[in-house]
């Protein structure tokens, strides 16, 4: 320390520069793990809101719980009683902060995330869209293919040996996630305490069954059949994102280097982890969601620093994708 301040060894910002380069460094070599952490803890979140009474609107009660807070306008029926300006001011200003004000919050929730992230939350903390991974990569290890309904160019190969763990938690997947997601995403509407009830003495009410029965075939069907179509082309959140994504100058997202594409072994393997059908090394698609699996394969083929994505903000370059991200002097590590 006293040699820094003595100007005689590396200065703050050196240190603070190199510190910041390690912990890059570290993500980027783990990002995939770190994407899975990100998208569990949205998984529990989603799960465990309505029990920790993040969120949840108790329909019997008429009570919408926020943080824990009943949420209430504070209006009681003594504010509507003063007829003054007065009065009435201070009523219109309670509705605008209790009522308007937090939609408002809410609605630009994904816009905002949008134009600052393109669909970034889609790829690493959607629950929907996590789900539908394993969706595809236990239907890849049973068949040899991400889809039921046909090989696509970009399937990556299927798992060798023995298939039956993978019935299994096939069987697992299909028959108790949906069912369990059912009982936990009804605590949104019915009070938790209640549901445990309800189960405990198997006598289901009406609503509680109705919410089972409705999530369980939604994602019973969603999970064989239609998966990430409903992100490309259905999901509110996941349009919104891309709309303002594809829209604004700043988005910060996977970026490829085109000026180097000669580095290129060709491998493939970024277009294979693509669980969004996105070409990673054509031009900016607005389906991607950001979430480095192609980083990773083209890093790791290609050698630390010499890897041809990134991210990076958008640059309005012509074809939007980045400047020049690594050195010239990188060769592929193994020529294909
Ligand atoms: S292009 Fe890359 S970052 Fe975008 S969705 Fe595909 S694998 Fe993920
Ligand atoms: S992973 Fe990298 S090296 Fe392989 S095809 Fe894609 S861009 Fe080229």
């Amino acid at each position: 320390m006293h040699e820094i301040m003595a100007g005689r060894g590396p200065c703050l910002h050196h240190l603070f520069y190199q510190e910041k380069e390690m912990i890059k460094e570290f993500a980027l070599n783990n990002l995939h793990i770190l994407r899975r952490l990100t998208q569990l803890t949205f998984i529990c979140l989603l799960l465990l809101a309505p029990s920790l009474d993040l969120l949840r609107y108790d329909v019997a009660a008429n009570d919408l719980y926020i943080f824990g807070q009943v949420w209430e306008l504070g209006l009681g029926s003594e504010f509507y009683a003063d007829p003054t300006a007065f009065g009435s001011g201070y009523v219109a200003i309670r509705i605008l902060l209790k009522a308007i004000l937090p939609w408002v919050i809410v609605l630009s929730i994904f816009p905002l995330l949008g134009v600052l992230l393109g669909r970034t939350f889609c790829g690493w903390a959607c629950p929907e869209g996590a789900l539908f991974e394993l969706a595809d990569s236990i239907t890849l290890k049973l068949l040899g293919r991400r889809s039921i309904f046909g090989a696509k160019p970009n399937d990556p190969p299927g798992a060798k040996g023995g298939k039956f763990k993978y019935i299994v938690l096939s069987g697992i997947y299909l028959f108790i996630v949906p069912p369990f997601f059912g009982v936990m995403i009804a605590g949104y509407f019915i009070a938790p305490a209640r549901i445990w009830q309800e189960i405990i003495t198997l006598d289901p009410s009406f609503g509680l069954k109705a919410g089972v029965i409705g999530v369980s075939s939604y994602m019973f069907l969603s999970f064989i059949f239609v998966r990430h179509t409903i992100c490309k082309y259905f999901c509110a959140a996941g349009l919104m994102q891309m709309i303002f994504g594809w829209a604004s100058p700043v988005a910060f997202g996977i970026r490829f280097e085109k000026a180097s594409f000669s580095r290129c072994t060709d491998c493939r393997q970024c277009e294979q982890v693509c669980f969004m059908d996105v070409k990673p090394r054509g031009r900016e698609d607005i389906n991607c969601v950001n979430c480095g699996e192609c980083l990773s394969v083209c890093t790791r083929e290609l050698g630390a620093d010499c890897g041809l994505f990134t991210y990076s903000a958008r640059h309005r370059d012509g074809d939007g994708h980045g400047e020049k991200i690594a050195p010239d002097g990188c060769r592929p590590v193994a020529m294909k």
